[in-house]
């Protein structure tokens, strides 16, 4: 990410949510944890030509952002670094139904899944995907 926080910064977004992911409301370590853009910022990627072997290519971000008024703390949420990175440019909306798929998914594609399941070891809840800081929010103007 392009903006750069403070420490202080940095550890006043880490308790924005009581110190937890916004998103699945794990607890946040001091270190390790990401700074997400709720609307996502869209930073544009070229081929490096160089950096890639031969047949091979990487690509690099050339620095032009697309959306740069998403840059901005107000638009940071903490999260742990999977949520962020399954989050990617997902909406908060695109996100919740990513996550709604995820058994039917696992459902498809695994056997392990599949096998525990039919064993009664997985049970499957049909619930709303509610994200850690939405709840958060409503206890705290409760
Ligand atoms: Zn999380």
């Amino acid at each position: 990410m392009s903006l750069k926080l403070s420490k202080k910064q940095r550890e006043e977004l880490r308790m924005k949510f009581g110190g937890r992911c916004a998103y699945c409301g794990c607890q946040l370590p001091e270190k390790g944890w990401h700074a997400d853009h709720v609307k996502a910022v869209y930073r544009e990627l070229e081929i490096d030509r160089e950096a890639g072997k031969q047949g091979q290519f990487k690509l690099k971000q050339t620095g032009e952002v697309f959306k740069p008024e998403h840059d901005c703390l107000e638009n940071l949420f903490p999260a742990c670094a999977p949520c962020n990175l399954f989050k990617s440019t997902f909406s908060i909306n695109g996100f919740r139904a990513e996550i709604g798929r995820q058994t039917e998914r696992a459902r498809d594609y695994s056997v392990n899944f599949r096998t525990a399941e039919r064993f009664g070891l997985v049970q499957v809840v049909s619930k709303p995907v509610v994200f850690w800081f939405e709840q958060y929010q409503a206890e705290v103007t409760a």
